[in-house]
């Protein structure tokens, strides 16, 4: 079959939509996010399976019937692959966000190895793989997505079931002093050898991917440069990319420009009668530094007065994997820090840290984005982050500054027009503050004029493009230009 006909078949933990059960029964939740958004048009159009967990181990008698329902109206299939609690426990609160993502994110002393974890991990894989191998056919093209499913071309190798399949980890890629302190290393690695391209958020991360292969399999050999290259195993050979995930840029540029949303950044403005605004917004967890980039705010407070009763800064913290004492324990100290700088530094009419627990609609969040003078993006380590993308689609003023950690996969991008900080350096984080805080209007222009071009030119349907070309297309000639010289640097 012609490569560009093929059918897609996208492989999650999670399917894009969600069984949830409310009072009058049971519902299906269609998920949002970039990448349902971006890949939805593409399954419509070659034809669609989207293969994961509907999110329940108690599914109603009439699941299918719901899903059915739901695939109807989206234009593609879902498939759930069922899940016990035991294996959920395991494999996404156990090996999955026990193990892999604090290791992955450089954070070792969270991981907690347990072999339990590992087992169960392997097990669900199998399941998933099992799935995969009985609904698709070697004329699909496989999807498998993200860091809970590693294993699959592996399984379905095992299974003597031969497939086109390209695996994307959406989280970093560790270097290998922190990644060979992964009882499985060895197995890990062999495991995602076995894809036909694997791909990464920045060059960075596949410098540490290859890094980590030639230590287990010094008898590999690397082959090419740019974008997309390819490993020679002696008896196969596959490919490696770098494809830095976005966002659906006009989305949220239009959201932005709706005189109501203009209207809701007015209103956020007067109502901090027009201070300057430093936004953060993340979910709530221990990789996004909420905790230091608050000292930051306290150490900008006591070194520069000059700020004093000018700036307010608001935090938005998305509730995250509430039920793990570690996230209790972090949103207590996130609570118990913002009580310690207002009780520092508030006077009558004005408290300068405006701390939300919750998720906003998107409407709200897009006049957050918009109303903010500076984003303050500052991960001890990310995969990408969007939000730092999200801030300047939406910053249409264009009088916005960046600020953002080096160690966020988007600062491969970004760093020529953003505010590179190291979020570990409360001193250097309140000196950038304060020096975008006089940022003249030019200045700002400039800098987020060309963020933003380069945001809208490389947005989410430019990343399906880039790594299904570079999954699907026989020759790398096919694959489109990548700006590897920005993203080569960090
Ligand atoms: N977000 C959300 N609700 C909110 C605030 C933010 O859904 O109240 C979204 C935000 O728009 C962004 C995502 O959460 O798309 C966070 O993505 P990011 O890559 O920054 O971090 P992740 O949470 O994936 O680690």
């Amino acid at each position: 079959m012609e490569p560009e006909l093929r059918r897609l078949v996208v492989v999650s933990n999670r399917l894009p939509a969600a069984l949830k059960k409310e009072d009058d029964g049971w519902r299906v939740k269609a998920g949002g996010g970039g990448l349902v958004t971006a890949l939805a048009p593409v399954l419509k159009n070659r034809g669609g399976l989207w293969i994961g967990w509907s999110g329940t181990s108690d599914p109603p008698a009439d699941e299918d019937a719901l899903l059915a329902d739901f695939s109807s109206e989206a234009g593609y299939e879902l498939l759930t692959v069922p899940l016990t609690e035991q294996e959920v426990e395991g494999y996404y609160y156990g090996f999955s966000n026990e193990i892999i993502w604090p290791l992955f994110h450089d954070l070792q002393t969270r991981c907690k190895f347990d072999p339990v974890f590992w087992r169960t991990y392997l097990d669900v894989n199998f399941k998933f793989a099992e799935v995969v191998a009985r609904k698709t056919t070697q004329d699909d093209y496989i999807w498998i997505h993200d860091y809970h499913l590693m294993h699959q071309a592996f399984f379905l190798k095992s299974m003597g079931v031969k497939r086109n399949i390209g695996f994307f980890l959406h989280i970093p890629f560790p270097p290998p002093d922190i990644f060979m302190k992964l009882p499985w290393r060895g197995k890990l690695i062999q495991a995602l050898t076995e894809y036909d391209l694997v791909g990464f958020q920045t060059i960075q991360d596949r410098k540490n991917f290859v890094g980590c292969l030639q230590k287990l399999m010094p008898e590999v050999r690397i082959e090419g440069r740019g974008a997309v290259v390819t490993v020679n195993m002696g008896t196969r050979k596959f490919r490696l990319g770098a494809f830095p995930i976005s966002i659906d840029f006009n989305q949220f540029a239009d959201m932005a420009h709706r005189p109501e949303v203009g209207q809701k950044a007015f209103e956020l403005k007067e109502a901090l009668r027009h201070r300057k605004i430093i936004l953060g917004v993340d979910r709530l967890d221990y990789t996004k530094g909420i905790p230091e980039r608050i000292r930051s705010i306290q150490t900008l407070l006591r070194r520069y007065p000059d700020l004093s009763g000018r700036m307010n800064f608001i935090q938005i913290a998305v509730p995250s994997r509430e039920e793990v004492d570690e996230y209790k324990e972090l949103r207590t100290e996130i609570e118990q820090l913002v009580g310690h700088v207002n009780g520092e530094f508030s006077c009558p009419g004005w408290v300068p840290v405006h701390y939300h627990y919750r998720n906003f609609p998107p409407e709200e969040l897009v006049a957050y984005y918009a109303a903010a003078d500076i984003g303050l993006v500052t991960p001890l380590r990310d995969g990408m982050n969007l939000v730092a993308k999200e801030y300047c689609a939406c910053n249409i003023s264009e009088n916005g500054v960046l600020v953002l950690s080096e160690f966020a996969g988007a600062a491969a991008q970004l760093q020529k027009d953003a505010y590179l900080v190291n979020p570990y350096d409360m001193d250097g984080i309140a000196k950038a503050l304060h020096r975008a805080f006089y940022w003249d209007k030019a200045t700002c222009r400039d800098h987020m004029s060309k963020l933003r071009d380069q945001i809208r030119k490389n947005n989410i349907y430019w990343w399906v493009d880039s790594f299904l070309q570079a999954g699907i297309s026989k020759s790398l000639g096919d694959f489109p230009e990548v700006d590897t010289v920005n993203f080569a640097r960090i």
